[in-house]
């Protein structure tokens, strides 16, 4: 076998994997139809995001669901059409409601959570981009007393993992970020969250960094994944590509590359869209979350950038951001951000019913690798996936158990 190998997809996970493969001596070629980080990993919310431990399915999504799915809220919104494609995910998504199950993924996800920040200060000091990453924590607020005591649970398991965070009342509030409006109850300040002010521009970097190393990128859209005597070959519209190890990074593309080789990843696209605006007069220090209002708005070198929920729709359907129409009123009743600057943007977050990204080998695939599922915190889980799929790949021992992230979870 030679050490030749094949990273498909340059998003933030894919361009991770292929330095950290590169700074292990591999002979590393990264594919992708477009640039570097111009897909998801371009226009996401920007947040390294600490504290963000709480898996997508939890136990009190039965209560949310009837509303969820009346397509009222700002949360989720469903192209209804898509829901019998969804329905091997759903089921097992709704197995992962149960509590027990629910802590240990949020277990899991902290693991991985905890070096977002560390792991990519080091990335970015590397990559001559320490200053888009800013380190000033972010928050999570309420607008109302009753929701913010609801999560009181959320708060232990917060405790129970040692994530650093301070509690608010309105005045606390007020002192830390003055360009807020008064409509919040409460907060909790995750002190130790970090924010890239511009995700394409860090992903670009890290690229440039692989580049500078020594690895390759080639521009190919791939059709298909073959076995071969030595390994495995890409076909691509540039032609073959072969290599003795491949990994699958595309994100949310990941599982139609993959069925045709019988293995069945649970995966969906969980889209999400973005809009810029012209900065209120008085800025915001850090990213927000309005947690029930279902938006992040982040300052950004490119504007305030307002983000949405989850849309359930298939991968290629046509845009439809009526979540953004939903959130822009409750975004300004909190800041006071300007007019739009540009179009709505829309990004594909690659979503497991367990909410746990996919890194190890293909099951019954030897030398076919999976770094892909990272759903909503690929940003922040981009370096750390590198790090442990190198050292899996190079048969390197870890310091965090790999069997809760295995694609053999999902047989
Ligand atoms: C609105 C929104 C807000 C978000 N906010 C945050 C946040 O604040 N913090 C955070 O941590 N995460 C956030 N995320 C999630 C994060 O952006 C994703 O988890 C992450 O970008 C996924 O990275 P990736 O490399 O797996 O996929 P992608 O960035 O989507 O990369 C996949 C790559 O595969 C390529 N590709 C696909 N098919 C082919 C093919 N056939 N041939 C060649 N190339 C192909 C694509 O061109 C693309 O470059 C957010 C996502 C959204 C949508």
């Amino acid at each position: 076998m030679t050490q030749h190998v094949l990273v498909l997809g340059a998003g933030i996970v894919g361009i991770c994997c292929a330095i950290e493969m590169r700074r292990r001596g591999l002979d590393v070629t990264l594919v992708d139809r477009r640039e570097p980080a111009r897909e998801t990993s371009y226009g996401n919310a920007g947040v390294l995001a600490g504290g963000s431990i709480f898996p997508e399915a939890s136990p009190d999504l039965w209560r949310q669901l009837p509303h969820l799915l009346l397509n009222r809220g700002a949360h989720v919104h469903v192209h209804y059409g898509y829901l019998p494609r969804m329905v091997p995910f759903l089921t097992r998504f709704l197995r992962n409601t149960r509590r027990a199950v629910y802590i240990r993924n949020a277990g899991a996800i902290h693991a991985l959570l905890d070096r977002a920040v560390d792991t990519h200060r080091v990335l970015a000091r590397e990559a001559g981009a320490s200053h888009l990453v800013r380190r000033r924590g972010w928050l999570k607020l309420y607008r109302s007393a009753k929701a913010f005591a609801a999560s009181d649970g959320d708060e232990q398991l917060l405790r129970d993992h040692g994530v650093d965070f301070t509690r608010l009342d309105p005045a606390a509030l007020a002192e830390l970020e003055p360009g807020l409006k008064p409509v919040f109850a409460g907060a909790r300040w995750i002190t130790g969250a970090a924010a890239v002010s511009d995700p394409g521009a860090l992903g670009t970097r890290y690229a440039d960094l692989f580049r500078a190393m020594g690895g390759s990128i080639r521009t190919a859209r791939i059709r298909a994944l073959r076995k071969t005597a030595d390994g495995w070959r890409a076909e691509s519209d540039a032609g073959p590509i072969d290599a003795g190890r491949a990994v699958v990074a595309l994100g949310a593309w990941s599982r139609a590359l993959l069925a045709p080789l019988g293995y069945r990843l649970p995966l969906i696209a969980e889209r999400g869209y973005h809009r810029h605006f012209e900065p209120p007069r008085t800025p915001l220090n850090r990213p927000i979350h309005d947690i029930e209002s279902g938006f992040v708005m982040a300052p950004m070198d490119k504007g305030y950038r307002l983000t949405s929920g989850v849309e359930w729709a298939p991968l290629d359907a046509t845009a439809t951001p009526v979540q953004l129409d939903r959130i822009l009123p409750r975004a300004r009743e909190a800041v006071a951000i300007g007019a739009p600057v540009g179009d709505s943007w829309l990004g594909n977050r690659p979503q497991t019913p367990d909410s746990l990204p996919v890194i190890g080998e293909v099951p019954g695939h030897r030398n076919l690798w999976l770094a892909t599922g990272h759903g909503h915190l690929g940003l922040s889980l981009g370096p750390v996936t590198g790090l442990l799929l190198a050292r899996a790949v190079q048969g390197e021992s870890s310091d965090i158990d790999l069997s809760p992230y295995s694609p053999a979870r999902f047989g």
